[in-house]
């Protein structure tokens, strides 16, 4: 891909969007005119096979009742192996050790009671203190089930800078009292990617088992979790991989726990050949699938085919570069075009450590995510100070990131901001 060098306009981004080879992505979604969707890291955008897709399966459902759990395009009883298989080569590992079921919060309850097993000295969960609150919300009832104090277990590895976690932080408070590690791969505000391979490296040194959130990074950032050992982990399918709102989300587990029962069992756990046997021994499949509690909720998981059909098609690879590549084309811009008017940069700037998104800082930042709503473009907002901006390979254009640094630009300049009210919205 093009090198960004000297001043960036306007025609070097529409060179860089007539060679990025993503032109025929951005018509496979629905995007809506005069706006500029910044915001694919909340929830992607609908694709146009989302669509027909589930009308597929709401066409079957019509015509086959109780017989599509077996028959059809889509067997339902089938469709999560599916899944599995189609999402195993952005996770990095074989289809049998991936699982498309549940929500990101019940994954994490499932696998936290799967693998928190404290005992003697070791009864501690070590996470960091800049995690998504829904996971230390688990973590906590987590440790309070097995009845221990969450404020004496739950170690929260602190920040430097109030933006990262520095990975020797994490490996510093590795001691012979941690039973579990369950960290993000990205930082959902800062967008700071973990070196995932060191960490279990270490980890495993200490006979800790280690596991993840994948939900800011799946879709945009490559995984090789079975070839670094990675013990499980968890994301959701509605962010980078435009599932839709609440789309059901995914789980790894690594082979070699393979058999262990789920704290959470259900009788989609069973083997699946024996499901149907209605026994009240459980015989626990052999895969991830066994972390799967109930009944798939098949409508919702329509959407995600389509999603993976077109990771296939374009390659995770070709959109982490893309990815890349559009994201600090976007830095580029800030630096170029932002300097003086309050804004910073807060996520990490090499490579190796960024994660999809920019976060971009300003003490203004909920008046000026207003004001860009109103001026079409979707950022979200995420307290104290942060302006989150996802340039999506699928479907973001440069000429979209050099409009929107502009846009950024004339807001504080001419001080628009300064007509809304500083209360954050419900939804932000
Ligand atoms: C988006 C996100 C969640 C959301 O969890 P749900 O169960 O889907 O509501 C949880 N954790 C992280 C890190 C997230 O980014």
């Amino acid at each position: 891909m093009m090198k960004t060098t000297g001043m960036i306009t306007k025609e070097k981004a529409r060179e860089f969007d007539a060679q990025d080879g993503f032109q025929q992505y951005r018509d496979e979604f629905f995007l809506q005119p005069g706006k500029i969707y910044m915001d694919g890291n909340s929830l992607g955008l609908m694709s146009k096979r989302a669509k027909v897709k589930v009308d597929e399966l709401m066409e079957s459902w019509k015509l086959l009742a109780i017989q599509g759990w077996t028959n059809g395009k889509y067997p339902w009883f089938y469709l999560p192996e599916k899944l599995s298989e189609m999402c195993a080569p952005l996770i990095g590992a074989e289809s049998n050790e991936v699982s498309i079921c549940g929500s990101t919060t019940s994954n994490i309850h499932q696998l936290i009671s799967t693998f928190y097993k404290p005992s003697g000295r070791k009864t501690k969960i070590l996470a960091d203190e800049l995690t998504f609150p829904s996971d230390i919300y688990a973590l906590q009832s987590q440790i309070k089930l097995q009845g221990y104090d969450p404020d004496k277990q739950l170690i929260r590895v602190k920040s430097r800078d109030g933006r990262m976690i520095e990975e020797d932080d994490i490996i510093a408070a590795m001691t012979d009292e941690v039973a579990l590690i369950f960290l993000p791969t990205v930082l959902y505000r800062s967008g700071q990617l973990l070196d995932i391979e060191r960490l279990t490296k270490e980890a495993h040194k200490r006979g800790i088992q280690i596991g993840f959130d994948a939900c800011h990074s799946i879709g945009a950032v490559p995984h090789r979790f079975s070839e670094w050992d990675v013990d499980f982990a968890v994301w959701c399918n509605y962010k980078y991989l435009n599932g839709g709102p609440g789309s059901v989300a995914g789980l790894y587990v690594n082979k070699k726990h393979f058999g262990i029962t789920p704290g959470l069992a259900g009788w989609y756990s069973s083997k699946k050949d024996k499901q149907f046997d209605m026994s009240h021994t459980l015989d626990v499949e052999e895969s991830a699938g066994a972390f799967q509690v109930g009944t798939s909720h098949v409508l919702s998981l329509a959407p995600i085919i389509a999603s993976l059909e077109l990771f296939a098609e374009a390659d995770i690879e070709k959109v982490r570069e893309k990815s890349l590549h559009i994201t600090r084309f976007m830095m580029q811009l800030i630096e170029q075009e932002l300097k003086g008017l309050g804004y910073s940069v807060g996520n990490p700037i090499d490579d190796e450590r960024r994660g999809g998104h920019i976060c971009l800082e300003h003490d203004e930042a909920i008046r000026i995510c207003k004001a860009l709503v109103d001026e079409g473009v979707i950022p979200d907002n995420r307290p104290p100070n942060i302006i989150r901006l996802a340039p999506i390979a699928f479907y973001t254009s440069y000429e979209e990131v050099f409009d929107t640094v502009q846009i950024l630009k004339s807001i504080v300049l001419e001080k628009r901001y300064e007509q809304y009210g500083k209360e954050r919205n419900v939804v932000s």
